[in-house]
């Protein structure tokens, strides 16, 4: 059975889909967003984290890596990147949880065995499981596998998505998705660059097929002020969602600054830092009548 890399499998998610599910948190991505929530899962293979405020100096990791990859100096850590072979060794021994690695290889009935303890749950509230990232899609086979067990098993499913994946494996999983979250960033092309590392044309240009082959979308918009909630943006966005096939509404979803812990807690840099602030009620209003005017349905938040 295929398998693969997966860094966290989330209960009781209320913002992933319909219902309490399941989300299932594959690790790699393509896009390299300012904001990003999940930092650690951009890199595609099982990757240590460090979180240096954790660290009681016991130094024992540093004689159970047989590379050589830790040193200290003048009473800093260090992990020489070059040395280091991800096989986390030295978390295993970790007595303070310092030292962790992120992302493990699992099967899929590895994953339907802790999906399926929460079948109750999904039964009760229209729930389901969510396949999230990272990018999902950047494991097409694995992703494909899981979502057609669940469908064996008559579970709900839904793919959280970028859209900056080969069209061929999006419109490939269309029988065994019953909902695309499909992300909206930015329209400009030049600024979708800018914060993500990618062009939004293949994005867009997903999104059209899949409404045309018959799925059901619900487009969603990380809000982030300074970057994306211009009135021009959101009507962009809205015409181009009015013209899209098969999208049932448009989920704004208020920028807050979680990300920012996480990216000082991992040693990351927050490219975003001092740019961007939480939204006002008044403009993320004024952004769903732009684009309820425009006939799209807008929902604040997720
Ligand atoms: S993950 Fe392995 S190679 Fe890297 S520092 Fe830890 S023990 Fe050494
Ligand atoms: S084993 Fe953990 S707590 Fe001890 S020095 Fe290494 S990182 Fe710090």
């Amino acid at each position: 059975m295929a398998s693969g890399i997966v860094f966290d499998i989330k209960r009781y998610a209320l913002h992933d889909g319909p219902g309490i599910r399941v989300v299932v948190h594959f690790k790699g991505c393509p896009l390299s967003c300012w904001w990003c929530h999940n930092p650690e899962s951009q890199s595609p293979a099982p990757q240590l984290l460090y979180r240096g405020e954790r660290c009681v100096a016991c130094d024992i990791c540093v004689g159970a890596c047989a590379n050589g990859a830790i040193v200290t100096s003048g009473g800093t850590m260090f992990t020489d990147p070059a040395k280091c072979r991800q096989n986390g060794k030295c978390a295993d021994v970790c007595p303070s949880g310092a030292r962790e690695i992120c992302g493990a290889r699992l099967g899929v009935g590895d994953v339907m065995t802790e999906i399926l303890k929460e079948r109750i749950f999904f039964d009760q509230s229209g729930g389901g499981v969510t396949l999230s990232g990272g990018e999902p899609l950047c494991q097409p086979e694995f992703a494909a596998a899981l979502l057609a067990e669940c469908k064996r098993y008559g579970i709900h499913t839904a793919v959280d998505t970028s859209g900056f994946v080969a069209p061929e494996v999006l419109l490939g999983i269309i029988p065994v998705t019953d909902l695309f979250l499909y992300d909206i960033k930015h329209m400009n092309p030049e600024k979708h660059m800018e914060y993500t590392g990618v062009d939004n044309d293949m994005i867009l240009s997903n999104m059209l097929r899949l409404g045309e082959r018959g799925a059901v979308i619900n487009a969603r918009m990380p809000f982030i002020p300074g970057v994306n909630t211009d009135d021009e943006n959101m009507r962009a966005t809205g015409d181009f969602l009015a013209g899209a096939r098969g999208v049932t509404r448009l989920n704004l979803l208020p920028y807050h600054s979680a990300a920012e812990d996480k990216h000082d807690r991992w040693g990351m840099e927050y490219r975003l830092r001092g740019a961007a602030h939480p939204p006002t009620e008044n403009s993320l209003r004024r952004a769903a009548e732009i684009v309820e005017a425009l006939g799209v349905s807008a929902v604040i938040g997720g």
